[in-house]
Order: structure tokens, then C-alpha cells, then sequence
């Protein structure tokens, strides 16, 4: 539904200097767009990347990107070079969510506007959101593990405790998962964070909570693939493995394979295409001083944000088609392992 953005792309010209009234003073007179990238360790954020500089240039603009390999101060300086570079917008996503706000007041005393992309950064007078709807991406999952495994033990293995993400993911499964354990159904046996999204984290954690209830677990809720990933490592070292359904998120290439083998329950497919594509809209709009028409505002504790959620996709093994339909996956990668 509703994507929201009010951007008319028919008002760039190929004609790159008839573009940019916003952009005056810059040598060819393009747009130029800031991508602050926290990572580009996970498969989807090189699509990100990709579809969202290609989109820029097609609107007539020009992308610089700078990734901060998951640190900190990396990324606040690599902003810093943004602005001073002069990007028209800044892009972000933010390894911190706390600690990327300094960046938002920063570059809007040089009146450049900020987008959070798919990352909230928090108190801070961020311009624009656009990410998917996060809870529920949580919600899915965990009713997903829950149909499967509909009593016993849970085990909830979140994301990095910097992301904003991760908190709203956390939230949206425990929405499902407590209520629940209210009942008596289930009972969540494990429930922590895994360090900068890390698969070495997720597995040390699943090992921790084998351990803890000597292998009794009905159903493991991971918050994207690379921790299920992980997790399925430790159910493997324990001859687990496909006994017990396990959720992802991402649709990478690794996690639908899994999914295809059996030893993964579902992952959550985000189509990557479509907040790239939004984000870059957003961005060219905001560099002419458009107004963007959003859906909704998210609060992040200074303000509420105005903001696009997009839908996310629930697949298990039956709907694999969908990626490949979507163009996502090829086919032949994901069924290469399955006889
Ligand atoms: C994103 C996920 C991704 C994770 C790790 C989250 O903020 O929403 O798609 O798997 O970060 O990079």
C-alpha cells in the first residue's frame, strides 16, 4: 500500500544541470546525496547500497557512500566528511542509534536535511524515517515458530543492542511470545541481545541456552538470518538441527537455502528494492526542498518522526517462489543444495 512519497521523478531531465535549483553553487550543478553506511557485512546492505545510488542517478543526482565497517566514530567522522563535502542530504544508517545524533545536528547547522534509513537514530531532530514496520517484523516471526511449536520452551536470540531495530524486533515478538507464557503455553527460556548482529554471538548464545535447559528446546526465535545462522550451527553441534523450527530475517542467499534444506523454519523478506528506491526519492526530494508526503511518525524520544514503514514478508518454505519471482534469488541458488 501507500508508498507515500510524493516525488516526481518526470521533473528531473536527463539533463543533469536543469535538475538542481537546491544545488546552486555546486560545480555541475548535480544533486549530491550522502550515504552513511554503519556496514556492508550482511548481504542485503550491498543492495541497499546498490539500487539506492542507481535510483539516485537515474533521478539525475550523485550518491557518495562511505561505510563504517560497525564502529562508532568511524561513522561519526565519515559524516562529518559528508557534510563538509557539501552532500545536499545525508543518509544514515546508523550502526548507534544514540550515538549517531551528534551527526543529525551537525549537518542540519549546514541546513541539510538527514534520513534515517531503515535505522531509527534516536533523540535527535531527524527529518525523515523510512525502514519497514519493525514490530511486526518480530511479530511474524515469533507466530511463526509459535505455530510450529506451540508449547515448551523458546528461546529468543535478538540483535544488536545499538540497533534501534533490534529493540522494535525484540518487541513485536514478545508481543506474541508473552502473552503466551502468560497462559502457561510456553515458557521463554533465553532472551538476549548478540553483539553487532554477529553469527559468532548468536551461536555463542544458543550454545549458553542449550546448555541452560540440557537441549530442551522447542523453538528458537533468531531476529535475522546471520543469528540463525549461528543458532543453527550450535542445534547442528547438538544433532538439533530441523528438529526445531528456527525464524530468520533478510531473505539471504545462506538462510534460504537453509530454508529450502529444512533447517530453518521462515525468514522475513524485506524487498530491499523498494525502501531503496523510496529512500533515494526522499532524498532527491528533500534536496529540492519538496515536500514528502509520509505515512506516519515514529517517536524517538525527542520527536516524532515522520516516516514510511514499509510491509515485510513473512516466507517459509512454501513461498519461496516469491524471492524468486521477485527477482531477489535465482532458483538454481536456492534449491543447490537440496537433492
Ligand atoms: C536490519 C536487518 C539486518 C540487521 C543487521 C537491522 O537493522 O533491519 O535487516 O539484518 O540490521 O545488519
Amino acid at each position: 500500500t501507500g508508498c507515500g512519497v510524493v516525488s516526481d521523478g518526470s521533473a528531473n531531465t536527463k539533463n543533469n544541470e536543469g535538475t538542481g535549483n537546491a544545488a546552486a553553487g555546486k560545480d555541475d550543478g548535480k544533486i549530491v546525496i550522502g550515504l552513511s553506511m554503519d556496514t556492508l557485512k550482511e548481504e542485503r546492505w550491498q543492495k541497499d547500497r546498490d539500487i539506492f545510488s542507481a535510483k539516485v542517478k537515474e533521478l539525475g543526482g550523485d550518491v557518495k557512500v562511505l561505510a563504517a565497517n560497525g564502529d562508532d566514530a568511524t561513522q561519526l567522522n565519515q559524516a562529518e566528511q559528508l557534510i563538509s563535502q557539501g552532500v545536499d542530504v545525508l543518509v544514515v544508517i546508523a550502526h548507534n542509534a544514540e550515538a549517531t545524533a551528534p551527526i543529525v545536528e551537525k549537518a542540519h547547522k549546514e541546513g541539510i536535511k538527514v534520513i534515517a534509513y531503515d535505522r531509527l537514530i534516536n533523540n535527535a531532530e531527524v527529518d525523515y524515517y523510512i525502514s519497514f514496520d519493525n514490530v511486526r517484523v518480530g511479530e511474524l516471526q515469533a507466530q511463526a515458530i509459535i505455530d510450529q511449536a506451540p508449547t515448551g520452551n523458546i528461546v529468543y536470540i535478538g540483535g544488536a543492542d545499538t540497533d534501534n531495530n533490534a529493540h522494535m524486533f525484540k518487541t513485536g515478538a514478545m508481543n506474541i511470545l508473552k502473552p503466551l507464557e502468560e497462559k502457561g503455553d510456553i515458557k521463554i527460556v533465553y532472551d538476549q541481545f548478540s553483539k553487532d548482529w554477529k553469527p559468532e554471538e548468536a551461536l555463542k548464545n544458543m550454545e549458553n541456552a542449550l546448555t541452560a535447559v540440557k537441549n530442551d528446546v522447542q523453538g528458537v526465535v533468531a531476529a535475522n538470518d546471520g543469528t540463525a545462522g549461528g543458532a543453527i550451527q550450535a542445534l547442528t553441534s547438538q544433532g538439533m538441527a530441523g528438529q526445531i523450527p528456527v525464524s530468520g530475517q533478510d531473505a539471504d542467499l545462506a538462510a534460504v537455502q537453509r530454508i529450502a534444506e529444512g533447517t530453518q523454519q521462515m525468514t522475513v523478506y524485506k524487498p530491499i528494492k523498494s525502501i531503496a528506491t523510496k529512500a533515494a526519492e526522499m532524498a532527491m526530494a528533500a534536496a529540492k526542498g519538496e515536500d514528502i508526503s509520509t505515512d506516519t511518525t515514529v517517536y524517538n524520544g525527542k520527536i516524532d518522526v515522520p516516516s514510511v514503514l514499509l510491509d515485510p514478508i513473512p516466507v517459509s518454505k512454501d513461498e519461496l517462489s516469491i524471492l524468486i519471482e521477485d527477482g531477489f534469488h535465482k532458483l538454481e541458488d536456492v534449491y543447490k543444495n537440496v537433492p
